[in-house]
């Protein structure tokens, strides 16, 4: 079962892809840093980053950055039993992409 949404059967591609939870947590990330959506293929961000080369280097790392939150919180759910709400998990990705300092200083933290 998948930790994250609990309504399906987990692999990588449902857990990074087509989990409901974690396409919630993607989109509210890349709104929240003025990233625009790039259309998700049929193959899912991963193997959409590596055909597409027009995706900026900025939004491969946020989905990257998103990618790792969300595996890290699935395992979290699993081995510590502890559950971080969707705004944390999202929050926890502006951190850390704006830590990267290679945003602009002006990120919309009213994301809310
Ligand atoms: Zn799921």
């Amino acid at each position: 079962m998948c930790y994250m949404c609990r309504a399906s059967d987990e692999d990588a591609k449902h857990l990074f892809n087509d989990c409901t939870q974690s396409k919630t947590i993607t989109s509210k990330a890349l709104l929240a840093l003025q990233i625009s959506e790039p259309t998700q293929s049929s193959q899912g961000y991963i193997e959409m980053m590596v055909v597409d080369k027009t995706i900026t280097t900025t939004t491969r790392e946020t989905i990257v950055t998103t990618n790792f939150i969300i595996w890290k919180e699935r395992c979290n759910r699993i081995f510590r039993d502890t559950t971080k709400t969707t705004q944390q998990l999202v929050d926890e990705i502006i951190e850390m992409r704006r830590r990267d300092g290679r945003l602009q200083t002006s990120i919309n933290m009213d994301h809310g």
